[in-house]
């Protein structure tokens, strides 16, 4: 991957980014997304936001080696941190933990004024974010499921809206765990990602039975049974 072409995963990231957003980029590690929108006309400029030093040469140096200095704006800190109220109108959050997003997110709530859009794309824990937007006054706008280099990768789209709106005609803690519009769509993909929870939750549940009962053990088995359950039914 590079700036000239991103993977896959990156690559959907940067579909959901409105023509001319100003956009900040949290965690650009190599700011190869900031620098192939900007590259492409897709936006006048962006922020690429990074925490660790490594991370942040590297994004300096990407946007120094293809002139891009005058519109990428690489700042070093922590989340949102790098970002004044107003300055951006949609975050991209890649390539990291749903529970780091969110918790990104929520430590920078007064710097998401003005903005409109979230394109958050979380490894693992999906659940978490999607709590976030409830509990935040953000709408699901949409979702997509993609499998690169065998590993499955969720991206989704927010907005300011209804926070409830795309959750309505579905069981909430099953809209929240597998997702209101990818459980709709059922693909292959999501498909595949679930019978794989589902048997390393199985697999968790049976090490349990033979441990020794105790009140926590009891309540890890209901919470796996509870989760093993909504799999079976949203894989039926
Ligand atoms: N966004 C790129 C992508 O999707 O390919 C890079 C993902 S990389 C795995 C995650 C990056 O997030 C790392 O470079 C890490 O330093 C950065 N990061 C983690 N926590 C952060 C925070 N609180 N604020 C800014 N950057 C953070």
């Amino acid at each position: 991957m590079n700036s000239e072409k991103l993977s896959n995963r990156l690559e959907a990231v940067a579909n959901n980014i409105p023509q001319g957003a100003r956009l900040a980029d949290i965690g650009s590690d190599h700011a190869y997304l900031p620098c192939n929108v900007v590259k492409k006309g897709i936006v006048p400029g962006a922020i690429a936001g990074e925490v660790a030093e490594g991370p942040y040469q590297s994004a300096l140096e990407q946007v120094q080696s293809e002139n891009l200095t005058a519109e990428i704006s690489v700042r070093k800190g922590n989340g949102l941190d790098v970002i004044q109220p107003g300055e951006v109108d949609c975050i991209t959050i890649a390539g990291m933990g749903g529970t780091l997003i969110s918790n990104i997110l929520d430590r920078g709530k007064t710097k998401l004024d003005g903005v409109n859009r979230l394109v958050l794309q979380p490894n693992v824990g999906s659940f978490a974010v999607r709590s976030w937007l409830i509990d935040n006054g953000w709408e699901l706008m949409r979702e997509e499921i993609l499998k690169e280099d065998g590993k499955i990768y969720e991206i989704l789209v927010a907005e300011r809206g209804e926070p409830l709106k795309p959750f309505q005609q579905r069981n909430l803690e099953a809209g929240i765990l597998f997702g209101p519009f990818l459980m709709g769509e059922k693909s292959l993909i999501f498909i595949e990602k679930w019978n794989q929870e589902k048997k390393n939750w199985e697999r968790i549940l049976s090490q349990l039975n033979d441990a020794v009962q105790n009140e926590e053990t009891a309540s890890k088995r209901l919470e796996l049974e509870r989760k093993i359950n909504m799999a079976e039914e949203v894989l039926k």
